[in-house]
This record gives structure tokens, sequence and C-alpha cells, in this order.
């Protein structure tokens, strides 16, 4: 069984201008739902000024919490955000992490130093809850793959980061290749590298873009080192900034229709998925979808493994 994880509420939403009004996103947290994805990042808990698209992730964690079996995720920028996210019920907290230092600082305007000291405060305020209460805490380490700003992004700085991530109480970390620069190589090499650091149960996910076209590639270099979760988007909702034609995260659809095709289950009802896009063609016109599945439509005789 293989997990997807739709990140398009959150990924996608946040690099476009258009508003998805709440409705719409309920439309959608539903009917993916509906077609069995099993968990949705559903927002990122960040100051309504910096992302209005977002503003409303409370609401919509709790929203999500009513779908028995969802694991409804959330991102959380620093410990404001993790307080908030505990507060509207969350079941998983991500706190990105830059590899880059120059990125960490553009992006969340903290250095290394300061973000381990509100993953450190953000396990203090974890460990408080009752056990049941507790979201699963993932350092989500960015820029894993290079950066946009510093290039080259050393493995020596993402092992120590992860080391960093674990130990100030996360657990577990994830790999995000943010700006589209992996290749096959370097995910099997960099997941290889990690888990020798932080033990094998404490990376299970990837999280890829496809701004180069490799991000299917890299999904598969990814299952033969044993990723077992990996976040995508509907419609590839968002594209790129970088890279115009390409999409930003990689498509939802294309990537059930790989692992369906190669006989892995995901719980996915691909037929079920493709009809959720007219939910985001609908509430958000002006915006672009991506995805080759959706246009060219399934293979005649495609079956998929599981009844359902
Ligand atoms: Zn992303």
């Amino acid at each position: 069984m293989i997990l997807i994880s739709e990140v398009g509420p959150r990924d996608g939403l946040q690099s476009i201008s258009s508003i998805m009004p709440l409705e719409a996103k309920k439309a959608w947290i539903a009917a993916e739902y509906a077609a069995g994805v099993r968990e949705i990042e559903v927002g990122s808990f960040v100051p309504a000024k910096l992302l209005p698209q977002l503003a409303d992730t409370g609401e919509v964690v709790r929203y999500a919490r009513g779908f028995n079996g969802l694991t409804v995720a959330a991102l959380v920028p620093n410990f404001k955000g993790a307080e908030a996210a505990v507060a509207a019920g969350a079941h998983k907290i991500t706190l990105p992490l830059s590899a880059s230092e120059t990125h960490s600082l553009k992006n969340l305007r903290r250095t290394h130093a300061q973000v381990m000291d509100e993953v450190r405060a953000i396990a203090q305020l974890l460990q408080t809850l009752p056990i049941a209460e507790r979201p699963k805490f993932e350092g989500g380490l960015s820029t894993a793959f290079g950066c946009t700003i510093e290039g080259i992004v050393p493995v020596e700085k993402v092992l120590s980061l992860a080391e960093a991530l674990m130990a100030a109480g996360c657990d577990e970390v994830g790999l995000s290749d943010t700006t589209g620069y992996a290749n096959p190589t370097q995910v099997k090499d960099l997941v290889r590298r990690v888990r020798a650091v932080v033990g094998e149960e404490a990376l299970s996910g990837l999280h890829l873009h496809n701004t180069r076209g490799l991000g299917l590639a890299n999904v598969l270099a990814g299952l033969e080192v044993g990723i077992t979760t990996f976040d995508s988007s509907l419609g590839g909702l968002g594209g790129c900034p970088f890279a115009p034609g390409a999409s930003g995260n990689i498509v939802t659809e294309d990537l059930v229709f790989m692992l369906e095709a190669m006989g892995l289950d995901t719980g996915i009802d691909l037929s079920k998925l493709l009809h959720v896009r007219q939910i985001l063609q609908e509430a958000l016109p002006n915006e672009a979808l991506y995805g080759f599945t959706p246009e060219a439509g399934l293979p005649l005789g495609f079956e998929q493994t599981a009844d359902r």
C-alpha cells in the first residue's frame, strides 16, 4: 500500500493568488475522501496577511476531522502555528526547515538555530497533550536536493539537520524537493543516507516537485528504496513559478495512474479522482490545471488492482 498525501489545499493554493472559497475547499476534501484519499494537507497556519488563501485553515482542519480514517495534516511555520494546529485538532503537523540557510532566512525569516528552538518548543507543547490527542510531528527538510539561491546543498548539511530535528523532538523527517532539482540517483542516495542517520522508520515520505519533468521518475526512485508516502497535488494546482507549463507538485492523478498501473495499491479509485478536478475548475476558473492522465483519459482495458 502506497499512501498518497494530497497537498493541493496547502501547496497548490498557497502558490496562486485566487482565493478558493471555504465551501469549495470542503467539497474538494470530501470528494477526494470519497475517491479513497486518506491523507490531506489541508492548509498552513501562517498569518492571514501573508497568505490570505489559507486564512481559513483552522476551519478546514475542523471540517476535515469529520472524515473517519482521514489523516488531517497542516503546515506550521512556527510555535504559534503549532498551537493553532493543535487547537484545531490536526492529526499531523509539519514544520518546514530549509536545508539552505539563505532560503530559510528568506522563507521563514529564521536561522537554522532559531528554527530548532521552535522545534523544541513545539515538541514540549505536544508532550503536554494526552497521547491520543498528540499530532504526529514531522520536520520537513525543504530544498534538500538543491536551492534556487545557494545552488548545491551539501548532503552533510541535510544529514546534520535531519539528526538535529529528531534530537529536538520530531517524530519523523521528510525530504522535500521544493525547487525541482532532484534526480532519481540523488533521491535514492539521499534517502539511504538520511535513513542511516535517523533510522528507517523516521523517513517514510517524499515531497517532490515536477519543475523539470522528473517528478514521477523521482517517485520510482523513492519506491525502489522503500519510500511509502508521496505528496502530490490534484491537477498540479499552483504550477511552477520558475517553469511555465510545468506543474508544481506532482499531479495526483498521474501519480495514482502510474502506481495503480504498476499494480501498487493506493486505495484510490482513479475514475472518481478524475471527477474531483471539476471542483477546482469551477472554483478557480482562472487557474491552470495540469496532468496527462486527466487529458488523455484512462487506457482502454485499464483496471485497478483492488476491488472497491
Ligand atoms: Zn512543495
